[in-house]
């Protein structure tokens, strides 16, 4: 089949790699100069295989008083009044129920657990440049009361085939070190030595030269697809802003745009921005080598080569790609308290943020669209950068076999 992929983020460059792999003829269109610059450019570069809880939770419907007041640092929300938004934040709310939480992170770990087969397959066939590091996962408790709640999660992971540590503080330490100088408390954390870290917009930029190269792909940037076109109810091609192009299948991987494109032929896709911030910094000696999630404070740390990156916040705040200067101040904060001499934060890249394009259940929305020829990669939330060799080995499968 001769099928475009509208996007040239993770997600659209993994799924033009499977859909090659499986012997289509395929078209990738992004609108940027390069690959790799929209929320898959600056995030938190862990590949979180046994981490993939999503974001709407017991947790979260705890704190949600204090968020709305705006108390909680980690997580903003700010009502929006749109039909959209409104019926968007409903879901996202229901789906704060400890049994509806539980049925989507069993979907997510199945997912994860494919993704992390297909990384593996996909590195073994392509030498990709992208800072990848394989040290494990680290997420650390702040009191003994939630690591043994974390330990009754672990058993959960466990049975998906993840390999799961519950550490005290003094074994947090020995494995890594720099722990020693970290800013906050901690009980202990829970281990996971299969995941793995690594820079996502890099990675994407890598594949999209190599899938060019080998297989064939070819990929038009600086290119904007301004709508999906349609013929007798089947999605045969888009419109571009220099004219239109015809294909057999159209994969819609379009970040958060993918919405705006949807909504083109009366598509209604439930996601919603959800911005985070990142900083990333040249690492010093006393930078930790695992990757780290700070459960109490909700913040990530991955070493990606010489430099350590931190990204943080789940804010709910409108369409606007903008770094808010607040939470730019607060992030730098932050990280000089926790990491004070994990790097060099003076010489840090200026704070960006990207939208993390999140449904209601944090479930990404893969295949059939319910609309003839126009197929779904879209709305992977926080866990694009983990979810997306297993999404994109997923869709081929879809696609391939109608
Ligand atoms: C602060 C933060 C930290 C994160 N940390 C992690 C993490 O540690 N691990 C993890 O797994 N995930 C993480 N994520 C989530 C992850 O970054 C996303 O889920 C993932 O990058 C989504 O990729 P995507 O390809 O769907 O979107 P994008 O990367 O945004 O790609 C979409 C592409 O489509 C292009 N496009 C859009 N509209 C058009 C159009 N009309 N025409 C042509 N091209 C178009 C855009 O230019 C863009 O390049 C994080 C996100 C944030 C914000």
């Amino acid at each position: 089949m001769r099928i475009i992929v509208i996007g040239g983020g993770v997600i659209g460059a993994t799924s033009a790699t499977w859909l090659a792999k499986a012997g289509h003829s395929v078209e990738l269109v992004e609108q940027e100069p390069e690959g790799g610059q929209g929320v898959s450019a600056g995030n938190g570069g862990q590949l979180s295989y046994a981490y993939v809880e999503p974001l709407a939770g017991p947790d979260l419907w705890a704190k949600f008083p204090a968020i709305l007041l705006g108390l909680d640092s980690a997580v903003r929300i700010r009502p929006r009044f749109s039909r959209d938004a409104l019926s968007w934040t409903a879901a996202f709310l229901a789906q704060c129920f400890g049994p509806r939480q539980r049925a989507a992170l069993s979907d997510l770990l199945h997912l994860a657990a494919e993704s992390r087969a297909a990384m593996a397959e996909l590195l073994a066939e392509a030498a990709l440049d992208f800072d990848h590091g394989q040290r494990g996962k680290l997420i650390l408790y702040r009191d003994q009361r939630s690591l043994d709640g974390a330990g009754a999660l672990a058993e959960i992971k466990r049975a998906h085939g993840f390999k799961i540590e519950v550490l005290d503080r003094a074994r947090c330490l020995a494995l890594d070190p720099a722990l020693g100088g970290y800013g906050n408390d901690f009980a202990g954390g829970v281990y996971a030595p299969q995941d793995e870290s690594g820079d996502c917009g890099k990675f994407t930029r890598a594949l999209l030269a190599h899938v060019k190269d080998r297989l064939g792909v070819e990929v038009h940037t600086s290119t904007r697809v301004l709508r999906l076109n349609a013929s007798n109810g089947r999605i045969c091609g888009i419109d571009l802003t220099n004219g239109t192009r015809m294909a057999d299948a159209v994969v819609l991987a379009a970040g958060i745009d993918a919405p705006r494109l949807a909504a083109t032929i009366g598509l209604d896709l439930p996601i919603q921005p959800v911005k985070g911030y990142s900083i990333t910094a040249p690492a010093r000696a006393a930078a930790p080598q695992v990757s780290l999630t700070d459960r109490g404070e909700k913040i990530v740390f991955a070493r990606l080569a010489d430099r350590l990156r931190a990204a943080a916040f789940a804010d709910l705040d409108g369409w606007s790609p903008a770094v808010k200067p607040d939470r730019a101040v607060a992030l730098q904060a932050l990280v000089r308290k926790l990491f004070p001499d994990g790097a060099d934060w003076d010489r840090a890249a200026p704070v960006w943020a990207g939208q993390r394009p999140m449904t209601p259940s944090g479930r990404p929305l893969i295949g059939a669209s319910g609309r003839p020829g126009l197929y779904l990669n879209a709305g992977h939330g926080g866990l694009g950068w983990t979810l997306a060799c297993g999404a994109a080995k997923r869709l081929a499968a879809m696609i391939s076999t109608g």
